[in-house]
């Protein structure tokens, strides 16, 4: 048999380290188009290609190349690499690979394409196509990543390829949305991003990316895009992703528009929509303010799911060595055909070296703790080819929830219309729900007279409203002189109790100090639109609300699946933190014959008088 396989391995320096130039490496749709690549399109809709495999081509019309993609495998920030199998055209296969390695210059970029054509002829087709013009682009490429790395523009949303010949527009857009927001950094840092950001990457521009890249916080960064979309700068759009493998499967322009269940086409199975972890709000230009090219170089995007550091096939038996380099934090290591899962929090000091084994029927949890650059091996001792992840469990920063959204008094002041349809009941898993009370209203309202104490119990509630929403948490509603909160995670909703409670401490005089009691709660509630906003219901509200009865003055009344998470661990472990966990006996009305535990956490602080 004839054999018309082809093979070019190309080294390229760069300047920048492997984590530097990762984010735009395996930013594969914008790589492409900036390497001339054409777009590509699905060929046809098939519900028989296995999980995460797509048909694509370049041209719908003639379909002079078909081809079957197979899911990226990468290691971030080292290796990617995909494979194409084709259907027609000249190739019959097609790898790329990109390996970056750390070098005291910087990185050495390897770009691997290997392959088979379909005959001779092709084959000189395709050698054509490898020419030193090719390489020259992508060397090209890599200087400009370098260049903007270089610049500080640390982002692929700062990246400049445009100049523009007049500045009144911009300018223009800059005052209206400084006047209306009154944040001029903001204002104008937004604008910026819109006039040079890459089209890519303006396609759906995420709030806590930009906080990132604007150094600001979450909350501030909110507040500028809302008021940007109430000026028609921006659109943004409900996304809607997959639970399991977390690909955009939908994206809406209204909350009322959004129906379920929905069909993920990468993992082949129906899922819920969950008002609290599936539906992420997005944003994208206006395209009056920036026009944006609707073309996909390519779908399969690595850096669509920053998140997912490690993405890889295994075969059976075999062992894969990767190596990774991780920010500190928890991340979550499984296989698509066993339920077993590793736990790997990630420190410095941790583990350099760790084998880590896949077996079918295998229902373990491990825990491990790795180094920041953890070597592993990976083993998969089934008999099929297996698909290993490694995911950042706090993937929930990546991205703002619809709950969290439209809690947030200025996103329902501005937006005043974007609620569930009528009818509509959207679960919310895992909420964090915090109800807390004044303790001494009573003695505010006899020592201070009436007026007096309605303007202080406002105040608190504008105090709790700007600390809660600095914690990734909104109001939902206020009844009396409680309010009931949700939050991302329990650590947030402690860190607000503790944060306002010392804010009263300190800013208010001895005598009408505010003291709060608090209850805390996770677990899942329906979201429905009531009264024209959004509302949480369930058993999780009910006992949250429950549990702030409990509280005594200056405590946090949380169940044990709240305190259960690690983070809320570790803040209390953490001396300086100065809580204290007691043990307690709580019997909910209603709950008398439902298991149910719960603690009582006591504010430590030296200002704080001592609950015992
Ligand atoms: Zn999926």
């Amino acid at each position: 048999m004839d054999n018309y396989s082809f093979s070019y391995r190309w080294h390229f320096t760069s300047s920048s380290t492997p984590s530097k130039l990762w984010p735009y490496l395996s930013n594969t749709n914008q790589l492409f188009k900036d390497l001339d690549q054409l777009p590509i399109q699905p060929a046809s809709v098939s519900h028989n290609l296995p999980k995460g495999h797509r048909e694509l081509t370049y041209d719908l019309i003639h379909k002079l190349d078909i081809w079957e993609e197979e899911p990226y495998e990468w290691e971030a920030p080292y290796h990617l690499k995909f494979r194409r199998n084709y259907k027609n055209g000249p190739y019959k296969t097609l790898l790329l690979g990109i390996d970056i390695a750390e070098k005291e210059y910087g990185s050495k970029v390897t770009f691997r394409f290997s392959g088979e054509a379909n005959g001779f002829s092709s084959l000189l087709r395709i050698k054509t196509h490898f020419t030193g013009f090719f390489k020259r682009t992508i060397k090209q490429v890599i200087q400009k990543y370098d260049k903007t790395i270089q610049s500080g523009n640390h982002s692929s949303l700062k990246r400049s390829f445009f100049s523009f010949r007049n500045n009144s527009k911009w300018e223009i857009l800059t005052n209206d949305l400084t006047e209306l927001s009154n944040k001029p950094f903001l204002s104008k840092q937004l604008i910026k991003t819109l006039r040079n950001g890459d089209t890519q990457s303006l396609k759906s521009m995420k709030p806590t990316a930009l906080s990132k890249l604007w150094d600001q916080p979450l909350a501030q960064t909110l507040e500028i895009l809302f008021y940007a979309a109430k000026l028609d700068i921006l659109n943004f759009e409900w996304e809607i992703t997959c639970p399991t493998c977390r690909q955009v499967e939908q994206k809406k322009n209204k909350l009322r528009e959004i129906t379920g269940p929905l069909f993920c086409s990468y993992c082949k199975s129906n899922f819920d929509i969950d008002f609290h972890n599936t539906v992420h709000l997005v944003f994208r230009p206006n395209p009056l303010v920036r026009k944006l090219d609707k073309k996909t170089y390519c779908h399969a995007n690595p850096s669509k799911r920053p998140h997912i550091k490690l993405h890889q096939y295994i075969y059976p038996g075999q062992r894969r060595f990767v190596k990774l380099d991780l920010p500190p934090g928890s991340y979550k290591l499984q296989s698509n055909i066993s339920d077993s899962t590793v736990f790997a929090d990630v420190e410095e000091g941790g583990l350099e070296y760790a084998k880590i084994s896949f077996n079918k029927n295998d229902h373990s949890h491990q825990t491990v703790t790795l180094g920041t650059s953890p070597n592993l091996i990976i083993h998969n001792q089934t008999e099929e080819r297996i698909f290993v992840i490694a995911e950042d469990m706090d993937w929930k920063e990546y991205s703002v929830s619809a709950s969290e959204v439209t809690s947030t008094q200025l996103f329902r002041n501005l937006f005043p219309d974007e609620t569930l349809r009528p009818e509509q009941k959207l679960k919310c898993s895992d909420l964090t729900v915090m109800f807390t009370d004044l303790l001494n209203s009573a003695s505010i309202y006899n020592s201070e007279g009436e007026e007096n104490a309605i303007g202080q119990v406002i105040d608190h509630f504008e105090v709790l409203r700007q600390i809660i929403l600095e914690e990734r948490g909104a109001i939902v509603k206020t009844i009396g002189d409680a309010i009931m909160a949700i939050f991302q995670k329990p650590v947030h909703a402690v860190r607000a109790f503790q944060k306002a409670q010392y804010h009263f401490n300190t800013s208010t005089g001895e005598k009408n100090t505010i003291h709060l009691k608090g209850g805390i709660h996770m677990g899942d509630c329906v979201a429905v639109s009531l009264n024209n906003r959004i509302d949480f219901f369930g058993n999780t509200i009910n006992i949250a609300s429950r549990l702030v009865e409990e509280a005594k003055s200056e405590e946090v009344v949380i169940s044990d699946s709240a305190l259960a998470s690690k983070e809320l661990k570790d803040l209390i472990d953490d001396e300086d933190s100065r809580l204290k966990v007691h043990q307690t006996d709580v019997s909910l009305k209603g709950y008398e014959n439902v298991h149910f535990e719960a603690k009582r956490l006591v504010l430590r602080n030296s200002t704080l008088r001592l609950v015992v």
